[in-house]
């Protein structure tokens, strides 16, 4: 047994299939159809194509360390900091602050319109802040900083020194849908121009031809035929008179 609503709305459906007047597919719809299906081999393409063309790079900081020196020896030491409290850090007795280091993990996210694909890169030590660091002996001091903080961001086992790639499934699914809507639309816009240029020279016709069987001339050569029309044939180039105009 059948839901009620159901019935009635297939019996609708019947109703409406009925009573419709039957549209001829012409080659534009054809072209169409065609171009839909073409568009979905296509759009895979596309997304394949978009993970290498358009890529966005993003650089997430995962932890912050500031790195004093000690007054008396030349000893660096690492504190882990919070952004929150970067600027109003409590400085350890008998320091100076020599810089501050952010733990960057580079990420290359790829696709388009949604991200199909990421890529994780090893992280990397930035060194943000070294305003005291001067001199021609920067570049040693740098990586000295750099060093003093590792430990602290190992122990917080925040290091990565492997690359990962993840593709997001999700994502790519509906990514190769919009590609699918575009192409698929782009068919559409393409063959319009055409379709509409063929739709006026239909109607110009069926206009011109209507006109001359109004007036009892043949529709096909404009010839009077108003003396042959009981013979149903143009005399002057054989058509039939009683042609009914397309639509
Ligand atoms: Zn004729």
């Amino acid at each position: 047994m059948t839901f009620r609503p159901i019935r009635s709305i297939r019996r609708k459906i019947r109703e409406i299939n009925h009573h419709s007047r039957r549209v001829e597919r012409d080659i534009f719809d054809r072209a169409q159809s065609i171009g839909f299906v073409v568009s979905a081999p296509l759009a895979l393409l596309a997304v394949d194509r978009m993970d290498s063309w358009y890529i966005r790079n993003e650089r997430t900081v995962l932890a912050t360390a500031r790195v004093f020196v000690s007054i008396d020896n030349d000893d660096l030491r690492a504190v882990m900091i919070d952004d929150a409290t970067a600027t109003s850090t409590i400085i350890p007795v008998g320091t100076i602050p020599l810089g501050t280091v952010d733990l960057v993990e580079p990420i290359d996210r790829r696709g388009w319109p949604l991200v199909s694909s990421s890529t994780q890169f090893p992280t990397e030590s930035d060194v943000r802040s070294d305003a005291r660091v001067t001199g021609s002996n920067r570049a040693s001091k740098r990586a000295a900083i750099v060093a003093a903080t590792e430990p602290l961001f190992r122990k917080a086992d925040l290091v990565r020194i492997d690359e990962s790639n993840t593709v997001h499934l999700a994502s790519w699914t509906f990514s190769w849908c919009a590609w699918w809507c575009i192409l698929a639309l782009a068919t559409t816009l393409a063959i319009a121009p055409f379709r509409f240029a063929w739709f006026l020279r239909r109607k110009l016709r069926n206009n011109q031809r209507q006109g001359r069987i109004d007036r009892c001339h043949c529709p096909n050569c404009g010839y009077n035929a108003r003396e042959s029309i009981l013979r149903g044939v143009c005399p002057e180039c054989g058509s039939e008179l009683y042609e009914r105009p397309e639509y």
